[in-house]
């Protein structure tokens, strides 16, 4: 079976080719390792994260062949950890999802003419940010010989992650919450693989999987946020690639994210830096806000608290795809939304229904509760003088209000119920 394979990939130093990826880094103590299914440091159990050698790219060259790539992620394959060929598999194909000039909620939330944008990412295949990452660990996936895919998720990675096992040809058995909204359980379970749900809430589906992943029963499995969590992780840069690039290769001046693991977060950060780097944008000040759910606030409270640790917490809020109560990289987000003169602020459950309805009414986006997140703490932050109402912000939607409809069920409806007639009509009180 192809499990063996991954075991010789894994204790051999037999080179794995993943592009421009060189090797696995510690985030923590910077020790190095080779490219494997392997994410926590042998030295301090310290994530480990991809090191590029991106020494072979001249600047112009490598924007011309960006710009000459495919209208989805893989235009940034040069940047990627995929191998030469990705392009020619069976993948979903994320990615370069609109960027939405959102003049008419600026307007509503005293933003400059111009200068908001919402980066909307419910437009990816299973209508989620997620799909960005799948694809990534999935062309891992194939690389280390896996055959099943898993995961632990909060509802959204479970449908990414069965669309893109259905494309690629794998078997896919994925972990869920037992509560979910139906919409996430009916996405996931769609593209016909196996979706068990735990009963528990995500941080002990995340753990139900670290044991797995040690046992037998989980053998040759290939975890998209677990032991293949480094190369997942490097999908949401692509989010940060695409904002510059579709902003005329230029940064934004602040950047409003959801949290739930905080990677998303940590990942567009990483992206911007690369950028920089790679002299595809000039290098400037911008600004990182993390968005949480005042319901599951364990990275805000530790911000406002001043500190570097993050506690965690029993979440309980509606905005289920970002509840995870300990988030694996939480004291990260602390530092750059610090370093960055950003912050991370949370909005309750009321006021994530009022900014999914805000977007909805203004700019004909319908966000899924991470979105109300997101747009609902920029209004906060903006009302605190945190968010700078003048310079250029863009406010990730990551998902589809499609997905979670009860969310705002009670309070939509139908205007009115008449006989199929005028003078019903007019009694109405709807004509013009
Ligand atoms: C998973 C998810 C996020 C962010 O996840 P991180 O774990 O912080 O990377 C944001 N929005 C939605 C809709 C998600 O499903
Ligand atoms: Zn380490």
């Amino acid at each position: 079976m192809a499990a063996q394979t991954v075991a010789s990939t894994t204790n051999s130093a037999e080179a794995v080719d993943l592009g421009p990826a060189a090797a696995l880094s510690c985030r923590e103590c910077g020790h190095r390792v080779p490219l494997g299914p392997v994410f926590a440091c042998e030295e301090c159990f310290g994530p480990l994260e991809i090191a590029y050698d991106f020494s072979a790219y001249e600047t112009e060259e490598l924007r011309k062949r960006i710009e000459a790539g495919p209208a989805n992620i893989w235009r940034y394959a040069p940047l990627l950890p995929v191998p030469a060929d990705v392009a020619d598999k069976p993948n979903i194909n994320p990615g370069w999802t609109k960027l939405v000039q959102a003049d008419n909620l600026a307007r509503e939330l005293g933003v400059d003419a111009g200068k908001l944008f919402v980066k909307d990412d419910s437009g990816n295949p299973t209508h989620s940010f997620k799909d960005r990452v799948v694809a990534q660990a999935i062309e891992a996936a194939r690389v280390f010989g896996f055959t099943t895919l898993s995961c632990s998720s909060t509802g959204n990675l479970a449908g990414a992650v069965g669309a893109a096992a259905a494309r690629a040809g794998f078997r896919s058995c994925v972990f869920i919450p037992h509560d979910l909204e139906q919409g996430k359980v009916v996405m996931a379970a769609v593209y016909g693989g196996e979706l068990v749900g735990i009963q528990g809430n995500y941080d002990d589906v995340n753990r139900f999987c670290s044991e797995l992943i040690g046992d037998p029963a989980g053998e040759g499995w290939g975890f998209v946020n677990v032991n293949l969590r480094p190369y997942y992780a490097e999908g949401s840069k692509t989010l940060a690639y695409e904002i510059c690039e579709q902003l005329g290769w230029k940064l934004p001046d602040q950047l409003v994210v959801p949290i739930a693991s905080g990677s998303q977060l940590t990942k567009i950060d990483k992206g911007l830096q690369e950028l920089i780097k790679l002299g595809l944008v000039e290098d400037r000040p911008y600004k990182i806000f993390g968005a949480q759910a005042e319901g599951c606030s364990p990275v805000s409270v530790a911000y406002k608290a001043g500190h570097d640790v993050v506690r965690p917490q029993k979440p309980d809020t509606i905005a289920k795809s970002l509840a995870i109560g300990n988030p694996a990289d939480g004291p990260y987000v602390l530092d750059i939304a610090r370093r960055t003169g950003g912050a991370v602020e949370d909005v309750n459950d009321e006021q994530i229904v009022d900014a999914i309805k805000l977007l909805a009414r203004t700019e004909g986006i319908f966000a899924e509760t991470a979105g109300g997140v997101t747009v609902g703490v920029t209004r906060k932050l903006i009302e605190n003088g945190l968010l700078d109402p003048t310079l250029t912000t863009v406010v990730l939607n990551t998902g589809d209000g499609l997905k979670t409809l009860d969310a705002v069920a009670s309070d939509t409806g139908l205007t009115a119920t008449i006989r199929p007639n005028l003078d019903s009509f007019r009694e109405a009180g709807l004509a013009s």
